[in-house]
């Protein structure tokens, strides 16, 4: 009993995100293209979300709306206890600079600039000062193991280690939370290995990721996989890691140990 009331709470308490019959309707014109058609849903602390669907199914339009980037047509969403639509423009900066990291398909780094130069941008905009920023970008690109690399520009990088600096772009301002949209969907599968590995290790040191990705090889990694049709969830499972992890560590589990 005392132990129920307590899962509760501590449920609660660790639920990082919350959508309420979050509706997205586009206006195109005369036409209204339904993005989103009524999702629910919350995701907890340290949870590790793939969101799959085929194209066109509302995957972005969730992750926008995760990121606050965009804002729902109907529905409400909060985000570590508070209404977002109730936040100010202050604060939802405040949130797109540094307590949610991006990471997209396409890198969206700057060509010209050096990779410390580009991990360093969320901080600058955040206000944070020189003497701080340094050791936190050199950190963040350690995580991604490129501390070799960080005079370098993006077009001597590869593909991956260009996606890599875009996970140190997104980590350094110590989000809450890390949104990739289909973060190997222009790398191949061994790359795109490597970049999971990355994740993985992650979610493996507390952060919350939420990815979307076409490829059922990928959401493997995840703990959980969240499948749009039609702008409405059509499943939400655990996945065989979810479950316990690997095939071979449920085997030894019922074996006895
Ligand atoms: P997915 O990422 O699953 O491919 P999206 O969320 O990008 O799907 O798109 C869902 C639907 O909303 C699609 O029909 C798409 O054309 C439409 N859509 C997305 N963004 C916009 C926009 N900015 N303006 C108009 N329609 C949009
Ligand atoms: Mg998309």
């Amino acid at each position: 009993m005392d132990r129920n009331v307590s899962t509760a709470r501590e449920t609660e308490a660790s639920t990082t995100l919350s959508l309420r019959d979050v509706v997205k309707t586009y206006e195109m014109g005369a036409d209204r293209v339904h993005a989103l058609r009524g999702v629910s849903l919350d995701i907890a602390r340290n949870e590790y979300v793939a969101v799959m669907g085929p194209s066109g199914s509302g995957k972005s339009t969730l992750m926008n709306v995760i990121g606050c980037l965009d804002v729902p047509t109907s529905g409400t969403y909060s985000l570590e206890g508070q209404m977002v639509a109730e936040m100010s423009e202050y604060q939802l900066a405040d949130i797109r600079n540094r307590r949610i990291g991006f990471v997209f398909q396409t890198f969206n780094l700057i060509p010209r600039a050096s990779i410390f130069h580009n991990v360093e941008l969320p901080l600058i905009y955040a206000g944070v000062s020189k003497t701080e920023r340094r050791p936190r970008v050199e950190r963040a690109i350690e995580r991604v193991g490129l501390a070799d690399r960080v005079k370098h520009k993006p077009n001597e990088l590869s593909g991956g280690q260009r996606q890599r600096v875009a996970i140190a772009r997104a980590l350094v301002g110590n989000p809450s939370i890390i949104l990739a949209d289909e973060p190997t969907g222009n790398l191949d599968s061994k790359t795109g290995d490597e970049i999971m590995a990355v994740l993985d290790e992650l979610h493996a040191a507390g952060q919350t990721i939420i990815l979307v990705t076409h490829e059922d090889y990928i959401a493997e990694h995840a703990l959980r996989v969240i499948r749009l049709r039609d702008g409405m969830i059509e499943s939400d499972t655990r996945t065989q890691r979810g479950n316990g992890g690997s095939p071979q560590a449920r085997h030894e589990r019922a074996a006895g140990e």
